[in-house]
């Protein structure tokens, strides 16, 4: 069995060379919402009422941001979505989030559409979780980033797992994270040298890949490009048939 793994978004959060943090497994599950997920799933052929499930890695504008426009997008289209389909998950504060952003950027009227016609399910995850949502099952690993919590996931479809750093320094988290996958997408800031912010350069991804030898390195979060050998590395809306 294969899983299909898109990027839609590969850039880091400020830099010019890609849309911000999005991915997409089996055209189903998002993790992080930072790109316009509305405008770039159909340009995959994907719909937006095809996503089952968004998983949320913290809450920088450039991993949460645009939630709220996909949310919009939903309950606004003339092909009315399936209450109750979605499920929305991530660190503890992740509904308040997303619903104080749709309130304050578009009115509580857009808020009570979307709690009629999307009506998202909220699930809190935190370090250690391991659960079951639709098909995927979903590990969480608190990294070390910035403000606020952080995790990184591991979700495991058609027996397997794929990783995602989310943002993160080179820590206990993203360490456990690399050891139980298949394949990872890594966030890699820093092109040439450390990264301020609590983030990881080439030099700790190097580092990550040659201590798993076995996992399939696929880098985003860039501010530049950047090769490494044995990682490839992502631009927007790059799609790859993983296998086992
Ligand atoms: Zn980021």
């Amino acid at each position: 069995m294969a899983v299909l793994l898109s990027i839609l978004g590969s850039g880091s959060a400020f830099s010019g060379c890609g849309a911000n943090a999005s991915a997409l497994l089996d055209e189903r599950v998002m993790v992080d919402a930072g790109s316009p997920a509305h405008l770039l799933l159909p340009r995959l052929g994907v719909r937006i009422h095809d996503i089952d499930l968004v998983l949320l890695t913290h809450f920088h504008m450039d991993h949460s941001g645009m939630l709220p426009l996909l949310l919009g997008a939903l309950a606004h289209s003339d092909e009315p979505p399936e209450p109750g389909r979605l499920t929305i998950a991530g660190p503890v504060g992740t509904r308040e989030l997303i619903e104080r952003l749709t309130v304050a950027g578009f009115g509580g009227p857009t808020q009570r559409r979307i709690d009629d016609r999307v009506a998202p399910r909220y699930v809190v995850l935190h370090d250690g979780s391991d659960v079951q949502i639709g098909e995927s099952r979903v590990r969480s690993h608190a990294v070390v980033h910035a403000t606020g919590p952080s995790l990184a996931y591991s979700v495991t479809r058609s027996g397997l797992r794929v990783g995602f750093s989310g943002d993160t320094t080179l820590c206990a988290g993203v360490r456990r994270l690399a050891g139980e996958v298949d394949a990872l997408v890594c966030e890699c800031s820093g092109p040439d040298a450390p990264v301020g912010g609590g983030h990881l350069w080439r030099g700790e991804v190097a580092e990550l890949i040659e201590d798993n030898p076995g996992v399939r390195f696929v880098l985003n979060h860039l501010a530049a490009p950047v090769s490494i050998p044995g990682a490839l590395v992502a631009h927007d809306l790059l799609t790859l048939e993983l296998t086992a």
